[in-house]
């Protein structure tokens, strides 16, 4: 496979430590051996190609998965868990500019839909995910960011067609959102969710539809040819009418070579406590059960979950290998420490980073690579793929269909384009992080 970080990006190193694997069993799966054959083979078995798989099966189309490690092992069974808005990195004038305030309404009412789609999921499919929070919260982290979270309480209806709530910077406390922050917004739509329960129940659901799930089963190969593709493992091969590509951020640039220098890895990292005491969330003054981010551009996200355990994540650095994530779980607990003083001591015991995905459009992509190539992909959302995920693999199980997607805003069917100095390109990432970061610090 060839990918654009280093090998220990792609390792074990990065994931231990995770805090959702303590809490969930993962049924083990035999590996591919041999030539199978389906309608349909997914790459990856995170949310996109699990919801694919579940979609797809139901409706009685023979799919197989091929995931290199274990369903969840990417960024689905490690990620912080808000089941929430989002999925582009556009504000609504750039969505407007680009699409027109209706193709505006229609990414914003995808965003909605995804969140409900998942609810549905956990719903009936009868799934325990430690739900909480009621929507999500963002926090002002500069006295001017509340003007911001104005104009946006502002366009909530109209975006979502919900109401929203302003909490002043004086309400803050009362709210339990106790922290250096300057006043928030509250949108009602998402939860928060332990991302690998809800991965598994979406595994056992769609293997119990007649998925063939295999673990261990990394593709290394795929050849292409006239509605047959062949993809090669370290001890078999499938053969399939249509592919989906559903790796995110862990794609290789020749899987298939469609997406080569179309997409971004970037990484995020996330730290949990030990149960706080009652005492030290009075000390905190942080009692809400809201998942919250703050307004940086590259941002802090938050929540306190069911088990009094604290969540905090950030988007990662820059370099990987063993030395740089030492120093990224150093950052994290610094600026844990500097937020939340309180808790300064308390101990992390579990810390962990993984890959999300980014696009030069700052949109996701769902939807056929090239027209009639019968390669499919769904990715690209920016850090917030547990809902935006989801509806991906609903959409191209859709499409594979030949059915009309309920919602497939035209926002996410444009080509993924190229970055500039192909498998060269994180080298754009500095001078934009340092932009990012000046422009958070201003
Ligand atoms: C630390 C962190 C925190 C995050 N927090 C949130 C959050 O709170 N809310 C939110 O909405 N989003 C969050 N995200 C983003 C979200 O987790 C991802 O957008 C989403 O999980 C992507 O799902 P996916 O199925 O597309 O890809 P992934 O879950 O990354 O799955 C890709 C899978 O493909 C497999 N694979 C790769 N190559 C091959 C191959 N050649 N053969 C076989 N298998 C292969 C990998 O092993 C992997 O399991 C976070 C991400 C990270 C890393």
């Amino acid at each position: 496979m060839t990918r654009i970080f280093s090998d220990y990006a792609y390792g074990p190193g990065p994931r231990m430590g995770c805090w959702w694997d303590e809490t969930c069993e993962i049924p083990d799966r035999p590996a591919v051996q041999g030539s199978l054959t389906a309608e349909v083979a997914i790459i990856g078995a995170g949310f996109t190609g699990l919801s694919a798989a579940l979609h797809l099966a139901k409706a009685g189309v023979d799919v197989v998965v091929l995931e290199a490690e274990f369903p969840g092992w990417g960024a689905s069974g490690r990620n912080g868990g808000f089941c929430c808005l989002g999925g582009s990195m556009l504000d609504d004038a750039a969505l407007d500019a680009r699409f027109g305030a209706s193709g505006r309404l229609e990414f914003r009412a995808a965003e909605k839909v995804s969140v409900d789609l998942v609810a549905d999921l956990i719903d009936d499919l009868g799934l325990e995910v430690d739900r909480h929070s009621t929507g999500e919260t963002e926090l002002a982290h500069r006295p001017k960011d509340m003007d911001d979270l104005r104009k946006k309480a502002a366009r909530t209806e109209e975006n979502y067609g919900v109401s929203s709530q302003l909490i002043e910077k004086s309400d803050l406390a009362a709210a339990g959102l106790g922290g250096p922050f300057f006043g928030a917004l509250t949108i009602p739509i998402g939860f928060g969710l332990n991302p690998l329960k809800y991965l598994t129940g979406l595994a056992a659901a769609g293997a119990a539809s007649g998925a063939r799930i295999y673990h261990r089963s990394p593709v290394r190969q795929l050849q292409a040819s006239v509605r047959r593709h062949r993809l090669e493992t370290d001890a078999g091969s499938v053969t399939a009418q249509h592919v989906i590509v559903a790796t995110n951020g862990y794609s290789s640039e020749h899987l298939p070579a469609e997406i080569a220098g179309r997409y971004m890895p970037g990484q995020s990292n996330v730290l949990v406590t030990r149960p706080l005491s009652d005492a030290e969330i009075e000390k905190q003054g942080w009692h809400s059960d809201q998942m919250s981010y703050d307004t940086r551009h590259l941002l802090h996200y938050f929540r306190l979950m069911p088990d009094r355990r604290f969540l905090f994540g950030m988007r990662g650095g820059l370099m990987t290998g063993a030395a740089a994530e030492s120093r990224a779980r150093r950052r994290i607990r610094r600026d844990f420490a500097r937020m939340f003083p309180a808790w300064a001591r308390v101990e992390a015991t579990h810390m962990w980073s993984g890959m999300v995905c980014l696009s030069r459009n700052r949109l996701p992509f769902v939807g056929e690579l090239t027209p009639a190539s019968g390669f499919w992909a769904g990715m690209c959302y920016h850090g917030n793929g547990v809902a935006m995920g989801t509806l991906a693999g609903s959409i191209l199980a859709d499409c594979i269909l030949g059915r009309n997607p309920a919602i497939y805003p035209a926002a996410i069917r444009g080509r993924l384009t190229k970055f500039p100095f192909g498998r060269a390109r994180r080298a754009i990432m500095p001078p934009a992080y340092a932009g990012l970061m000046l422009s958070d610090r201003m």
